[in-house]
């Protein structure tokens, strides 16, 4: 790829800033969103049809408050309920749909709440996301850790107790190759019970290559469902092309991973429209994949470093409470994961309502986990991805979990 220009500059060459500035300016100089690259596989599959046109046709404003109290007294909710619960007349019952996802989530997970982290081993990315503090055009410090460096940041982890962890790369095939992303995974097998990853979609044979280096399962965010907008921000990059993003989950489901999540980023787009998407996509993968572990997670837009370019559109923590009670109300059985972008007092709140999992000893930066655990210093260290706002240790978010009552896990999987 042409795209390459961090490596080894602070500063963008002339041409790229040219080529930026076309690729923002001009969608002409763009490539086709929609078509596949070469490399690229296809899957013979019907959920994205099915997704989209559902998504298309959703007019939230047709819904009436009669519509909501007839979606919360159903046993089962339909997807025409699911939308009735997710449109702007259910607004004024939130409180009735909080009291009916506690009661969900409380029959299928108990008082039970999973506890992981992420570590970023490198945040190289080629591609341009218009939102996004690691793209391949923003100045930030890049970096890409050794093998060592690696096993040094997941020692440190493992000694706070922690079993689970998600490992993060930006999106570079360059500089986090599937094999270094393979091996890393290999070392986390060794001090973790449940290793994810959340880095680039790959095809099905990576897929089970990753998966036989020990890869659980694999979180993929489709960012959001409305293939217009996608196009508007994803101006650069393997990340521009919109279904094989979203077949990405197919893909390591066929190739053997216990497990996938998905999700959009909430504010890209409608995110009435993105959230009823999410869902189903999910939905329809279950249906599928019946033997799969399906989760969602739920990230709004957070601010991120050189980039006033992006405005959010509105999701405040209102909107937000609706999609997951929502989302648990129509998939009772689905994890729910609610990241550190959200604050304190949300996290403790939801996890007692719809969510099921949710992130402790976070650092979005590369390589810092030492100096943010012990307080010692880092040598060197690669910037952060965006702000979190929870910062909870694992130890202060195990006791914060007790202390509202519910039973922190931290792994609940064994291989034999
Ligand atoms: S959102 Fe992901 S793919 Fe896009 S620029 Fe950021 S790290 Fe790269």
């Amino acid at each position: 790829m042409d795209n390459n220009y961090f490596v080894d500059s602070d500063k963008l060459s002339e041409a790229a800033l040219e080529k930026k500035h076309r690729l923002e300016n001009d969608p002409s100089s763009r490539t086709d969103h929609m078509q596949y690259m070469e490399g690229m596989e296809q899957i013979s599959s019907d959920i994205r049809e099915r997704v989209i046109s559902e998504m298309k046709s959703y007019d939230y404003s047709k819904y009436t408050p009669a519509d909501v109290l007839r979606a919360l007294r159903h046993d089962t909710c339909s997807v025409e309920d699911f939308k009735a619960l997710l449109s702007p007349a259910a607004e004024p019952f939130l409180e009735q749909m909080a009291e009916r996802a506690r009661l969900e989530t409380q029959k299928h997970f108990g008082n039970t709440v999973y506890l992981f982290t992420p570590l970023y081993i490198a945040n190289y990315c080629e591609n341009y996301c218009v939102y996004c503090g690691f793209n391949c055009y923003n100045d930030i410090r890049r970096m890409k850790l050794s093998m060592e460096q690696i096993e040094h940041e997941m020692k440190v982890i493992s000694e706070s107790g922690m079993e689970e962890i998600l490992i993060l790369t930006g999106e570079s095939r360059t500089q986090s190759s599937v094999e270094y992303i393979g091996e890393a995974c290999k070392l986390a097998r060794k001090y973790f019970r449940l290793v994810g990853i959340e880095i680039y979609p790959v095809n099905t044979d990576e897929y089970r290559y990753l998966h036989e280096c020990g890869v659980d399962y694999v979180t993929v965010f489709q960012e959001t469902y409305d293939s217009d907008r996608y196009e508007q921000l994803h101006l650069l990059g393997h990340k521009r092309v919109f279904p094989y993003r979203f077949e990405a989950q197919e893909r390591a489901l066929m190739a053997g991973m216990r497990g996938i999540a998905c999700s959009a980023l909430l504010g890209l787009s409608d995110f009435r429209k993105d959230a009823l998407a999410s869902a189903l996509h999910v939905y329809h993968l279950q249906r599928k994949y019946p033997h799969a572990e399906i989760s969602l997670s739920c990230p709004r837009l957070r601010p991120i470093v050189n980039n006033e370019k992006i405005n959010p559109l509105d999701v405040h923590e209102k909107q937000l409470c609706q999609v997951l009670c929502a989302y648990r109300i129509f998939l009772p059985f689905c994890g729910i994961t609610v990241s550190s972008r959200e604050s304190e007092s949300f996290r403790n709140g939801i996890v007692k309502i719809a969510a099921t999992k949710i992130s402790a000893g976070v650092s979005t930066g590369i390589g810092d986990h030492e100096s943010k655990y012990t307080g010692k210093e880092a040598d060197e260290a690669g910037d952060e991805q965006f702000e979190i706002n929870d910062g909870r240790s694992l130890k202060k978010m195990y006791d914060d979990m007790s202390g509202e009552g519910l039973q922190p896990v931290l792994n609940d999987y064994l291989y034999v």
